[in-house]
């Protein structure tokens, strides 16, 4: 039993694309990196019930109810307006599940479902949360067939991945450049902290897949293809390389000016990893 409550964004019962095979994803709300080419900078920020957004909806499905932001699902005609007025980069469209809610949902779901991927905004943010909500499955026996993945941007601490490695089965993590001064540029903060990540959790056999986001002009994987090759081979031989492309529809900001990535990019990209012998690499079926 746990009432510890986590903010959640969005959960999907049937993912695809969140790890492998057929998958509940929860995107918990809140991120601390500011990534300029964000397809959803409205899970980034935590709403403080400010009530700005309430005026802007023009089904008036949003209130304030003991100075708490109320959204009202059935007059929603998911306009998006709220979202892109809120000046927190925030949402009213948000749910508070508790870990004993959320279990709830998942065994409703789970014959038809291979696990489970948190995802956000950043999921390790909540990290108490999450570490109760897989130990709850772990501890189920009903629940055994169940893995349990984590979608994160590798900002954790070390001390924090140690204390839910138990009860985790591996974690998805982006590497979003290979040199910090890019990484500061494209993120607003630098990448160390999320290399030292990604090679604890190779170390310890919870990496499941490294992803580098293609984004032309942008990313400096090219200009730094040995030391990023060297990096993927210090992993081991059995990492997946997940390449994606940078899509420039749905992006706000300068980003939305940004050149989206072609085929030729990531042709170009995977060749150059398959020519230092790095060879299990998921290219994106879809190009803008
Ligand atoms: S979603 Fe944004 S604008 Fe609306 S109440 Fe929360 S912080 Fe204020
Ligand atoms: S998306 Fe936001 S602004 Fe649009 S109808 Fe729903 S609550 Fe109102």
């Amino acid at each position: 039993m746990s009432n510890r409550c986590a903010s959640i964004n969005k959960i999907l019962p049937f993912s695809c694309v969140d790890g492998p095979g057929n998958r509940l994803a929860i995107f918990l709300q809140g991120c601390n990196l500011r990534c300029k080419n964000c397809h959803n900078p409205y899970t980034m920020g935590i709403c403080d019930n400010c009530g700005d957004c309430i005026p802007t909806c023009p089904q008036q499905a949003l209130s304030l109810q003991n100075g708490v932001i109320n959204w009202n699902s059935a007059s929603c005609e998911q306009c998006d307006t709220c979202i892109q007025q809120c000046p927190r980069q925030s949402s009213p469209m948000t749910f508070t599940y508790t870990v004993d809610e959320l279990m709830a949902l998942t065994r409703k779901y789970a014959a038809f479902i291979n696990g489970v991927t948190v995802s956000g905004g950043e999921s390790t943010l909540q990290l108490p949360f999450l570490i109760d909500y897989f130990k709850a499955i772990k501890e189920a026996p009903d629940l055994k067939h169940l893995t349990c993945l984590i979608d994160s941007n590798g900002t954790l601490s070390l001390n924090g991945w140690q204390k839910i490695a138990p009860y985790m089965d591996g974690a998805m993590i982006d590497l979003k450049s290979w040199n910090e001064d890019t990484h500061i540029y494209l993120t607003g903060r630098g990448n160390q902290r999320i290399k030292e990540s990604i090679k604890w959790l190779a170390n310890n056999n919870l990496l499941t897949e490294l992803r580098l986001l293609y984004i032309p002009e942008k990313t400096d994987y090219l200009e730094n293809i040995e030391l990023l090759s060297q990096f993927i081979h210090s992993l081991g031989e059995s990492i997946l390389i997940r390449i994606n492309a940078f899509h420039q529809h749905g992006v706000y900001g300068e980003a939305g000016n940004w050149r989206s990535a072609q085929k030729q990019h990531i042709d170009i990209f995977s060749k150059e990893l398959i020519k230092r012998n790095i060879f299990n690499i998921k290219t994106p079926d879809i190009y803008s």
